[in-house]
């Protein structure tokens, strides 16, 4: 016990005469221990008022009734004490006012880091008593593992005389406070004064800014601007990266009928999956957000690419179960690697464009090559030309013909949209359809054929009585809200009768899951609209569709017609076919006649609507307004 009071004392000696002011050591009772060479006093002598030292921290009246000291307690039972004399006139005491105020945190050490001063502030960060402060080693307060700060402090105060240095400070209770310090050492005192500001809470709001910056809320990987920024950063170090870009399938489904509370789960529980596969630890991995997730591959060849595209896949067979239920979901991935110096964005999008390819499959993977590039460049002009052919009004109506078998009479038109390209060529929808689809654009062609065809219509049936008018349509044009009663409007207001207006829809279009599409169907059939089912006998048709979809009409795709005269398989196919039709009361088209014997054979089965080549070729208004006028007709006959 002795020993180290003994300790303690020759500490605090050392102390006392590094201090560059009047300081002493008293006892419990004022009386002088030591004094340092700045102050004149003999140890024995009672050099403060004890009475009023209790009142630490703060200043206590000297026994002279005239010096003013700062008195703390050294040992916690307060038989040692340091006294520092304040002086008045120095306005020293104004200074340690002047910092004791508001919360920047203020400290003051001298050259082994040992605390001379300090402001409240400081302390109750620190979570430290005023008395317990004084002679603390500052370096102590550092985390264990952190020897570099004071290295480099030190190494800057000596250098320069002053440091900028941010550093984590231990408290008392063992927690860690981030400190940005401004220090500043005199070399003539031997002290380094110190003004800080703690940013710890500055510093954890900035770290999940840029957290939620980079990473997405959903699933925690990075984000978009996470992903773009590191696959920039690994083109600009002139690497290789590669990129996959995974479009989950049917994911839309998911989430419409099961809620997002558990489309979330799900992609979470996909993400998961997928950061786990060791086909992928090597790369970033992160959602773009929606459905789409993506792999960077800093520096990697396409092999790399592929065979992770593969092991993705091959993860996603396995169903998952969210909230009890097992789902499947399938994933198309588009691959995209280094060529042409492209930018980060431009990489993305040619994985992009890849996974858009796969997805006519699903469940694949599709490498962008230059036989894509050159469609992405296709489809980029014909987009432009759409765009501006749409606002010069560079869209034409072709009207084919409907006749009646066998006196070929016309009954009605079929309504094709032409593009009349710049250079003067006339485009057909094969060129650009898709096109205008993709990119949304096809509505507002769409509605321009509908008001030229339904204004020829009016015009037609005013001449010459009933005429039929047949429009073409795609499902996305039939989703988009207020389709039927736009067009049901549009009917009206030509003073067309909508049991002369037919609405061509192709199988597919009916049989989208939506119920929407029905319920639009519904609204026109309603309104006396008819809806023709197109193309009938391609892709997927089924006979049982005729019976159940809401339609009036059957066209029947010219495939059929094609072979009808010589492959006698198609001809019974045909006929059935026709029978069928009529006996379920739809009426039926027949496309695509080319030939008269094919008109013959069509007309023998019973096919009494039909259009093709062998009748009239698609055709400008005028040209169809003169052959139904009576000298056309008689020119025809
Ligand atoms: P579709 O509705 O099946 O139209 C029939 C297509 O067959 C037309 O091609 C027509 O010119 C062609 N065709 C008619 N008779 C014969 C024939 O005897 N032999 C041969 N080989 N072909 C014949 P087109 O005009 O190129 O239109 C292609 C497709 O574009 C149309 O197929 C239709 O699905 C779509 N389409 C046309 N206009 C529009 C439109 O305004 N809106 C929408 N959404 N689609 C349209
Ligand atoms: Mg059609
Ligand atoms: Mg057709």
């Amino acid at each position: 016990m002795t020993e180290v009071a003994h300790d303690d004392l020759t500490h605090w000696r050392a102390m006392l005469s590094s201090l560059p002011i009047p300081a002493a050591l008293v006892d419990g009772d004022g009386v002088l221990l030591d004094a340092n060479r700045w102050l004149e006093a003999t140890p024995g002598e009672r050099l403060v008022g004890r009475e009023v030292d209790d009142a630490s921290p703060g200043l206590a009246v000297g026994h002279d009734g005239v010096s003013r000291w700062r008195v703390r307690r050294l040992r916690t039972d307060g038989s040692v004490r340091l006294a520092t004399g304040e002086r008045e006139d120095t306005g020293d005491h104004l200074v340690r006012r002047f910092f004791s105020t508001g919360d920047s945190l203020f400290v003051v050490y001298d050259q082994w880091g040992r605390i001379v001063e300090s402001n409240s502030a400081w302390e109750q960060m620190l979570g430290y008593n005023h008395d317990e402060v004084f002679g603390l080693d500052s370096w102590t307060l550092l985390p264990p593992d952190d020897q570099e700060t004071r290295a480099t402090v030190e190494q800057d105060l000596r250098d320069h005389g002053r440091a900028e240095p941010t550093f984590w400070m231990r408290t008392k209770r063992g927690e860690y406070r981030l400190v940005r310090w401004a220090l500043h050492f005199d070399g003539t005192v031997g002290r380094c004064f110190g003004i800080g500001r703690d940013i710890t809470e500055e510093a954890r709001l900035r770290n999940e800014l840029e957290h939620r910056a980079y990473h997405d809320m959903l699933t925690g990987l990075p984000n978009r601007a996470a992903l773009l920024g590191h696959l920039q950063d690994s083109l600009d170090r002139g690497a290789a990266p590669v990129v996959l870009f995974c479009d989950l399938d049917h994911f839309k489904v998911v989430n419409d009928s099961l809620g997002h509370g558990s489309g979330d789960a799900l992609l979470s529980a996909i993400a998961e999956r997928i950061a786990n596969l060791d086909a992928v630890t090597a790369a970033l991995f992160g959602r773009l957000g929606g459905d789409e997730f993506v792999v960077v591959f800093d520096d990697a060849n396409v092999d790399t690419g592929i065979a992770a595209a593969d092991a993705i896949i091959d993860a996603l067979r396995v169903p998952f179960v969210v909230d009890g239920r097992w789902l499947h979901v399938g994933v198309s991935i588009g691959i995209a690697a280094t060529a042409d110096d492209p930018t980060a964005d431009e990489l993305l999008t040619h994985a992009d464009t890849a996974a858009y390819e796969a997805k006519k499959d699903r469940n694949r993977w599709v490498v962008f090559d230059s036989t894509l590039r050159e469609a992405v460049a296709r489809r980029f002009n014909v987009e432009a030309g759409i765009r501006t052919a749409l606002d010069e009004n560079r869209f034409e109506v072709r009207y084919q013909p409907i006749v009646r078998l066998p006196s070929t009479d016309v009954i009605g038109a079929e309504a094709l949209v032409r593009w009349r390209r710049a250079d003067g060529s006339l485009a057909s929808p094969g060129e650009f359809i898709d096109v205008a689809e993709e990119t949304g654009l096809l509505h507002r062609i769409g509605e321009g054929v509908t008001r030229d065809a339904l204004a020829f219509a009016a015009e037609m049936a005013a001449a010459h009585g009933n005429f039929v008018i047949s429009l073409n349509f795609t499902a996305r044009e039939i989703a988009r809200g207020h389709f039927a009663n736009s067009l049901i409007d549009a009917v009206a207001e030509a003073g067309v009768n909508p049991a002369n207006v037919l609405v061509e829809i192709t199988e597919s279009v009916v049989l989208r899951t939506d119920s929407s599409v029905v319920d639009v169907l519904a609204q026109l059939r309603a309104s006396g609209i008819r809806i023709a089912l197109d193309d009938f006998g391609t892709g997927f048709s089924s006979l049982s569709h005729l019976r159940e979809l809401p339609i009036d009409v059957v066209k029947v795709d010219r495939s059929f017609v094609s072979d009808v005269v010589t492959d006698p398989v198609t001809a019974a196919m045909t006929r059935s076919l026709i029978e069928l039709c009529l006996a379920l009361e739809r009426d039926v088209i027949i496309e695509g006649i080319e030939t008269t014997t094919q008109a013959l054979e069509i007309h023998k089965m019973g096919g009494v609507l039909a259009q093709g080549y062998r009748f009239h070729r698609p055709m400008p208004a005028q040209d169809l307004a003169s052959l139904l006028s009576p000298i056309g007709r008689a020119q025809a006959a």
